[in-house]
């Protein structure tokens, strides 16, 4: 028994599994590195404990100091998340000999699926179906190459300590062979420090499902499969369960093997089998083999809860207290159908690239299930994984939980930083996925063909100028509207190399008119604050300062350029002031021997409709006035000369 834990994790999981304890009673103790401190998890936990630098390997990898500040805090067991320290087994016994109790498998469990090659002979004698190929010890490159030959290619190379993805190659024929061989094992070295490859018959039609397996050691159930082919460099992107088109008698086929595979190793916990299946002519019981199972619980596993209605948190903890396993086979069953999308801070035209930012603006779909580790305010840091949130959906069939999930993702507003919600949405939208025809190669055929950057329509450009010319959020907000001074203002928006120079101008109280040059629209308030177009409403916006966020069915963004500030900024020299575009001098604020500080207004010029402030770039006295007011002037016309650094001081 304990009645505190301490949790050796970050990010969503740690929020995740502090959740279920607490609701259990348990007291709850965080660690957090330096960038962590201010972390939802550490504000959710009864303790925290600072365990040291950003870098894993100073912090969320220190077992020696995640233990003693278990000791310290008075915890009786630590539950490791996933990642980090979840399957290294000298962490184990490690906790285990500081008396803590490890919310988890044993460390030899851990040790027997540790490695590929040693798991799948460990699996062959269990009459566990195993993907052809070779693991053996011999890892000389003329032998890896004749076994190649000899299982038949394609064949998939693998790191035999791999994980995420990370030491794979796909090898198409003999002439590639020894070029991705020699790559796998650079990375498997660099990842995992250990370069040994087994080969695999590279599976056709390849699905990805994993069947959710639970132990006390004794006893063993499966709680059904999950299907995770939607996947994107061999990472999971969009997961449900159960798995589509799969029948009965393929699912106990499936279950009873993860059954095998767990009671092989007496396993205790929470744990996952992972199978590759050829679905190239349906489901069918002899076409699975299993890959590898992940002795931990998977980022996966809330679309098992969703269909179960087991909390598997909960299961851990009441395991790792010595309880037997809370259920029994046939007291499981599947209710509906869910979805879980993984929601990432990344730049997906750029490749997919992590990206960095403070989440200003963030709300998730209230019909959604969210597991985030981030609030509103939070900072996405380049320390650590950039997801934002794990967003999970649930309906009585496929049909509904993939609608909601859908409507759901619509809802979901991010703004601070680029996020993968529109490939998301656009993923969840297409038309083999909504059919349930999936593979593990469907992203990457669709990469192409889908639109993840959908184009602002006129009404979204004019509902953002709005936003950036008041700078103010959301709807409701433009309090101060009425009493707006300039009648038409003028902004520069910009998208990628896209660039709108649109001119706003106030029709009254609760109308404006945008023009984009090529278009005009009209905006009306309604009486809740939001603009509508045509009658219709646009959508919601969020204004930080250099940038816009409008949220219609699709998230834009725009960066705001004023113009003027641009220009002014970009001239050669600071002591003229000049002209950013052709106008109309409407009045000169200075005269010739005048002191002026930065920022001082120094003259008004009328251009493109609406009147600009042109201001003195820095400190100094006028030396010269060369425009007056009435003056039709180009682009780049000096009007106000400064004087000269060295004529000021003298
Ligand atoms: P899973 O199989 O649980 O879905 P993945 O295969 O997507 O996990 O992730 C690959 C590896 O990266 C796993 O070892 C997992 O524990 C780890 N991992 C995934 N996401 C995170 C994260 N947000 N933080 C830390 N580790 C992670
Ligand atoms: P990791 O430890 O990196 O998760 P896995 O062995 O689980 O490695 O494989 C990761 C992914 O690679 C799978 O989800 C699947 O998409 C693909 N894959 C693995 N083995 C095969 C295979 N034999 N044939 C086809 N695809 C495979
Ligand atoms: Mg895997």
């Amino acid at each position: 028994m304990f009645d505190s834990v301490l949790i050796a994790n970050r990010g969503e999981i740690a929020c995740r599994v502090a959740r279920t304890a607490r609701a259990m009673g348990l007291r709850v103790v965080a660690v957090y590195s330096d960038a962590d401190r201010d972390a939802a998890h550490v504000a959710m936990a009864d303790q925290a404990v600072w365990i040291g630098g950003n870098a894993p390997a100073d912090s969320y990898l220190r077992g020696d100091r995640i233990i003693a500040a278990a000791l310290e805090a008075g915890a009786g067991a630590i539950h490791p998340g996933y990642g980090f320290l979840s399957e290294n087994a000298e962490f184990v016994e490690a906790v285990e000999a500081a008396g803590l109790i490890f919310v988890g498998p044993t460390a030899g469990a851990i040790r027997a699926m540790g490695l590929k090659d040693a798991a799948k002979a460990l699996m062959a004698e269990a009459g566990v179906p195993v993907v052809p190929g070779y693991h053996g010890a011999d890892q000389s490159d003329v032998l890896l190459a004749e076994e190649a030959g000899r299982i038949g290619y394609p064949v998939l190379i693998k790191a035999v300590a791999g994980g995420g993805g990370k030491g794979m190659r796909l090898v198409e024929s003999a002439d590639g062979f020894a070029e991705a061989l020699a790559s796998a094992r650079a990375e498997a070295r660099t990842a995992f420090g250990n370069d040994a490859v087994l080969i695999e018959k590279y599976v056709s039609s390849p699905r990805h499902i994993e069947v959710q397996v639970f132990g006390d050691g004794e006893r063993f159930v499966h709680l059904f499969e999950r299907d995770c082919s939607l996947q994107r460099r061999h990472q999971k992107v969009i997961e449900e369960a159960p798995a589509p088109g799969i029948t009965e008698e393929m699912r106990s086929a499936m279950g009873a093997a993860a059954v095998r595979a767990a009671e092989a190793i007496g396993y205790r916990g929470a744990g996952t089998v992972e199978f590759i299946v050829d679905g190239s002519e349906g489901l069918r019981p002899d076409r699975f083999w299993f890959m590898e199972m992940n002795t931990r619980l998977q980022v996966e596993h809330p679309v098992t809860e969703a269909i179960t209605g087991v909390d598997l948190v909960e299961w851990q903890l009441r395991v790792a207290m010595g309880e037997p396993l809370p259920a029994r086979q046939e007291n499981l069953s599947i209710n509906g159908h869910a979805f879980e999308v993984r929601l990432y801070a990344e730049d997906v035209a750029a490749g997919f690239l992590p990206a960095t930012g403070r989440l200003h603006h963030l709300r998730f779909a209230e019909n959604l299930r969210a597991d985030s580790g981030v609030r509103e305010g939070d900072e996405i840091s380049p320390h650590y994984d950039p997801m934002i949130a794990k967003l999970i959906s649930h309906g009585p069939n496929r049909a509904i939980a993939l609608s909601r999930l859908r409507k759901g993702l619509i809802q979901s507003q991010v703004a601070g930083t680029v996020t993968n919600l529109e490939f998301l949405k656009a993923m969840a939208g297409h038309c083999d996925f909504v059919e349930g025809r999936v593979d593990t190669g469907l992203i990457a055929r669709s990469l192409g063909d889908l639109d993840f950057a959908p184009a602002a329509s006129p009404e979204v450009v004019a509902l953002a100028t709005i936003s950036a010319i008041f700078d103010e959020n959301a709807a409701g907000a433009h309090a101060g509207f009425a009493l707006w001074s300039r009648p038409r203002r003028i902004v520069q928006l910009t998208q990628g190399d896209k660039v709108w120079t649109v001119c706003m101008e106030i029709d009254g109280p609760r109308a404006v008119t945008v023009d984009l040059g090529e278009e005009q629209v009209t905006l009306e308030r309604d009486s809740e604050g939001h603009w509508r177009a045509g009658g219709a409403r646009i959508g919601e916006t969020v204004a930080l300062g250099e940038s816009v966020t409008v949220f219609a069915s699709s998230t834009h963004i725009f960066a705001i350029q004023n113009p003027l500030e641009r220009e002014v900024a970009s001239a050669a020299s600071d002591h003229l002031v000049v002209a950013p575009m052709p106008g109309v001098v409407s009045a000169v604020l200075v005269k010739a021997g005048e002191p002026l500080k930065a920022g001082a207004r120094v003259a008004l010029l009328e251009a493109m409709k609406m009147e600009h402030t042109l201001c003195a770039a820095r400190d100094g006295t006028v030396a010269e006035v060369l425009v007056s007011a009435g003056d039709q002037i180009a682009a780049g016309a000096a009007m106000i000369r400064l004087e000269e650094e060295s004529e000021d001081a003298a």
